[in-house]
Protein backbone atom coordinates (compact mmCIF):
# COMPACT_ATOMS: atom_id res chain seq x y z
CA UNK A 1 0.00 0.00 0.00
CA UNK A 2 0.76 3.35 -0.59
CA UNK A 3 -0.06 6.84 0.90
CA UNK A 4 -1.43 9.34 -0.95
CA UNK A 5 -2.74 12.73 0.00
CA UNK A 6 -5.12 14.58 -1.68
CA UNK A 7 -6.63 18.06 -2.01
CA UNK A 8 -10.61 18.26 -2.31
CA UNK A 9 -12.31 21.68 -2.66
CA UNK A 10 -15.93 23.00 -3.90
CA UNK A 11 -17.51 25.87 -4.49
CA UNK A 12 -21.08 24.72 -5.54
CA UNK A 13 -23.95 22.98 -4.44
CA UNK A 14 -23.57 22.84 -1.43
CA UNK A 15 -19.81 22.32 -0.92
CA UNK A 16 -19.65 20.12 2.52
CA UNK A 17 -22.25 17.27 0.99
CA UNK A 18 -19.74 17.34 -2.18
CA UNK A 19 -16.56 16.72 0.04
CA UNK A 20 -18.54 13.89 1.83
CA UNK A 21 -19.62 12.28 -0.87
CA UNK A 22 -16.13 12.05 -2.20
CA UNK A 23 -14.37 11.10 0.93
CA UNK A 24 -17.35 8.16 1.01
CA UNK A 25 -16.26 7.76 -3.01
CA UNK A 26 -12.65 7.40 -2.40
CA UNK A 27 -13.25 5.22 0.61
CA UNK A 28 -15.15 2.75 -1.05
CA UNK A 29 -12.57 2.46 -4.15
CA UNK A 30 -10.94 -1.07 -4.52
CA UNK A 31 -8.23 -1.26 -1.98
CA UNK A 32 -8.48 2.05 -0.75
CA UNK A 33 -8.66 3.29 2.42
CA UNK A 34 -8.92 6.41 4.38
CA UNK A 35 -6.07 6.91 6.84
CA UNK A 36 -7.04 10.29 8.29
CA UNK A 37 -9.00 13.70 7.06
CA UNK A 38 -7.82 17.58 8.08
CA UNK A 39 -10.51 19.94 8.95
CA UNK A 40 -12.67 22.34 6.38
CA UNK A 41 -11.50 25.08 5.30
CA UNK A 42 -12.47 28.24 3.57
CA UNK A 43 -11.67 30.29 1.34
CA UNK A 44 -11.87 32.99 -1.43
CA UNK A 45 -12.17 31.54 -4.96
CA UNK A 46 -9.06 32.27 -6.83
CA UNK A 47 -9.72 32.53 -10.76
CA UNK A 48 -12.36 34.64 -13.12
CA UNK A 49 -15.56 36.11 -12.26
CA UNK A 50 -17.28 36.71 -8.82
CA UNK A 51 -17.61 32.90 -7.17
CA UNK A 52 -18.76 31.47 -4.18
CA UNK A 53 -16.25 31.13 -1.64
CA UNK A 54 -14.20 27.55 -1.73
CA UNK A 55 -14.56 24.40 1.15
CA UNK A 56 -11.04 22.41 0.76
CA UNK A 57 -9.71 19.52 3.14
CA UNK A 58 -7.14 17.24 2.47
CA UNK A 59 -7.25 13.30 3.04
CA UNK A 60 -4.79 10.84 3.09
CA UNK A 61 -5.40 7.57 1.44
CA UNK A 62 -4.10 4.22 1.64
CA UNK A 63 -4.26 2.91 -1.68
CA UNK A 64 -3.23 -0.54 -3.87
CA UNK A 65 -4.04 1.62 -7.30
CA UNK A 66 -1.46 2.87 -9.28
CA UNK A 67 -0.85 6.64 -9.29
CA UNK A 68 -2.41 6.67 -12.71
CA UNK A 69 -5.23 4.18 -11.80
CA UNK A 70 -6.01 6.48 -9.19
CA UNK A 71 -6.06 9.99 -11.27
CA UNK A 72 -8.65 8.14 -13.19
CA UNK A 73 -10.34 6.60 -9.84
CA UNK A 74 -10.37 10.76 -8.92
CA UNK A 75 -11.45 12.12 -12.11
CA UNK A 76 -14.31 9.34 -12.37
CA UNK A 77 -15.55 10.40 -8.66
CA UNK A 78 -15.45 14.65 -9.93
CA UNK A 79 -17.38 13.61 -13.36
CA UNK A 80 -19.72 11.22 -10.97
CA UNK A 81 -20.58 14.56 -8.82
CA UNK A 82 -21.41 17.01 -11.74
CA UNK A 83 -18.23 18.26 -13.10
CA UNK A 84 -18.25 20.36 -15.92
CA UNK A 85 -15.00 21.48 -17.49
CA UNK A 86 -16.70 24.31 -18.82
CA UNK A 87 -13.34 27.00 -17.47
CA UNK A 88 -9.88 26.86 -16.32
CA UNK A 89 -10.37 27.43 -12.73
CA UNK A 90 -14.38 28.47 -13.29
CA UNK A 91 -16.51 27.01 -10.14
CA UNK A 92 -16.50 23.35 -9.72
CA UNK A 93 -19.00 20.75 -7.48
CA UNK A 94 -15.64 18.76 -7.05
CA UNK A 95 -11.81 18.97 -7.70
CA UNK A 96 -9.73 15.92 -6.48
CA UNK A 97 -5.85 16.95 -7.03
CA UNK A 98 -2.92 14.57 -6.33
CA UNK A 99 -0.83 16.33 -4.15
CA UNK A 100 1.74 13.37 -3.16
CA UNK A 101 2.04 9.83 -4.35
CA UNK A 102 4.61 8.04 -1.74
CA UNK A 103 7.95 9.59 -2.09
CA UNK A 104 7.16 8.96 -5.98
CA UNK A 105 8.14 12.00 -8.90
CA UNK A 106 6.27 11.88 -11.42
CA UNK A 107 6.25 13.98 -14.64
CA UNK A 108 3.88 12.74 -17.26
CA UNK A 109 1.52 14.91 -19.64
CA UNK A 110 -1.74 13.58 -17.46
CA UNK A 111 -0.34 13.83 -14.32
CA UNK A 112 2.61 15.65 -12.66
CA UNK A 113 2.98 14.92 -8.78
CA UNK A 114 3.85 16.70 -6.68
CA UNK A 115 1.24 18.65 -7.58
CA UNK A 116 2.91 21.71 -9.31
CA UNK A 117 0.82 24.51 -7.84
CA UNK A 118 0.30 23.21 -4.42
CA UNK A 119 3.27 25.15 -2.97
CA UNK A 120 1.77 28.50 -3.77
CA UNK A 121 -1.73 27.34 -2.05
CA UNK A 122 -2.58 28.07 1.59
CA UNK A 123 -6.09 26.28 1.23
CA UNK A 124 -3.99 22.91 0.13
CA UNK A 125 -0.44 23.57 2.27
CA UNK A 126 -2.48 24.46 5.84
CA UNK A 127 -4.67 21.17 5.78
CA UNK A 128 -1.99 19.13 4.45
CA UNK A 129 0.50 20.25 7.44
CA UNK A 130 -2.25 19.73 9.82
CA UNK A 131 -2.82 15.67 8.67
CA UNK A 132 1.00 15.25 7.85
CA UNK A 133 2.98 17.62 9.86
CA UNK A 134 5.45 20.01 9.33
CA UNK A 135 8.25 18.10 9.17
CA UNK A 136 6.80 15.79 6.18
CA UNK A 137 9.83 15.23 3.57
CA UNK A 138 8.63 16.04 -0.11
CA UNK A 139 10.23 13.84 -2.86
CA UNK A 140 12.35 17.00 -3.61
CA UNK A 141 14.10 16.75 -0.05
CA UNK A 142 12.74 19.88 1.01
CA UNK A 143 10.22 19.84 3.83
CA UNK A 144 6.22 20.87 4.31
CA UNK A 145 7.06 23.54 6.92
CA UNK A 146 9.56 25.46 4.55
CA UNK A 147 6.59 25.67 2.02
CA UNK A 148 3.97 26.81 4.86
CA UNK A 149 6.50 29.23 6.06
CA UNK A 150 6.39 31.20 2.61
CA UNK A 151 3.14 30.95 1.87
CA UNK A 152 0.72 33.43 4.04
CA UNK A 153 -2.37 32.07 5.86
CA UNK A 154 -3.94 34.88 4.23
CA UNK A 155 -8.13 35.03 4.05
CA UNK A 156 -7.53 30.89 4.75
CA UNK A 157 -10.20 30.03 8.14
CA UNK A 158 -10.26 26.61 9.36
CA UNK A 159 -14.41 25.91 9.74
CA UNK A 160 -16.26 23.79 12.16
CA UNK A 161 -17.66 21.79 9.07
CA UNK A 162 -17.90 18.23 9.81
CA UNK A 163 -16.85 16.07 7.11
CA UNK A 164 -17.12 13.07 9.26
CA UNK A 165 -18.43 10.42 7.09
CA UNK A 166 -19.08 7.16 9.59
CA UNK A 167 -21.95 9.60 11.23
CA UNK A 168 -23.35 11.36 9.05
CA UNK A 169 -26.91 10.30 7.60
CA UNK A 170 -27.22 9.94 3.65
P1 LIG B 1 -6.99 22.38 -11.57
O1 LIG B 1 -7.08 21.31 -10.51
O2 LIG B 1 -5.59 22.93 -11.72
O3 LIG B 1 -7.99 23.47 -11.40
P2 LIG B 1 -8.23 20.44 -13.32
O4 LIG B 1 -8.81 19.84 -12.09
O5 LIG B 1 -9.18 20.88 -14.38
O6 LIG B 1 -7.32 21.69 -12.97
O7 LIG B 1 -7.18 19.41 -13.88
C1 LIG B 1 -6.65 19.52 -15.16
C2 LIG B 1 -5.74 18.34 -15.44
O8 LIG B 1 -4.69 18.28 -14.50
C3 LIG B 1 -6.34 16.95 -15.38
O9 LIG B 1 -6.89 16.58 -16.61
C4 LIG B 1 -5.14 16.07 -15.02
O10 LIG B 1 -4.73 15.25 -16.10
C5 LIG B 1 -4.06 17.07 -14.73
N1 LIG B 1 -3.21 16.73 -13.57
C6 LIG B 1 -1.85 16.76 -13.60
N2 LIG B 1 -1.35 16.43 -12.41
C7 LIG B 1 -2.41 16.18 -11.59
C8 LIG B 1 -2.50 15.79 -10.23
N3 LIG B 1 -1.41 15.60 -9.47
N4 LIG B 1 -3.74 15.62 -9.70
C9 LIG B 1 -4.85 15.82 -10.47
N5 LIG B 1 -4.82 16.20 -11.77
C10 LIG B 1 -3.61 16.38 -12.32
MG1 LIG C 1 -7.91 19.41 -10.36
Amino acid sequence: MTSAYIALGSNLDNPASQLRRALRQLNCLHQCQIESLSGAYSSAAIGPGTQPDYLNAVVKLATALSAPQLLGATQTIENSQGRIRSQRWGPRTLDLDILLYGGEEIHTQSLQIPHPRMAERNFVLYPLAEIAGEKLILPCGGVLGSLLANCPLGDLVRTQVSLDIEHEPG
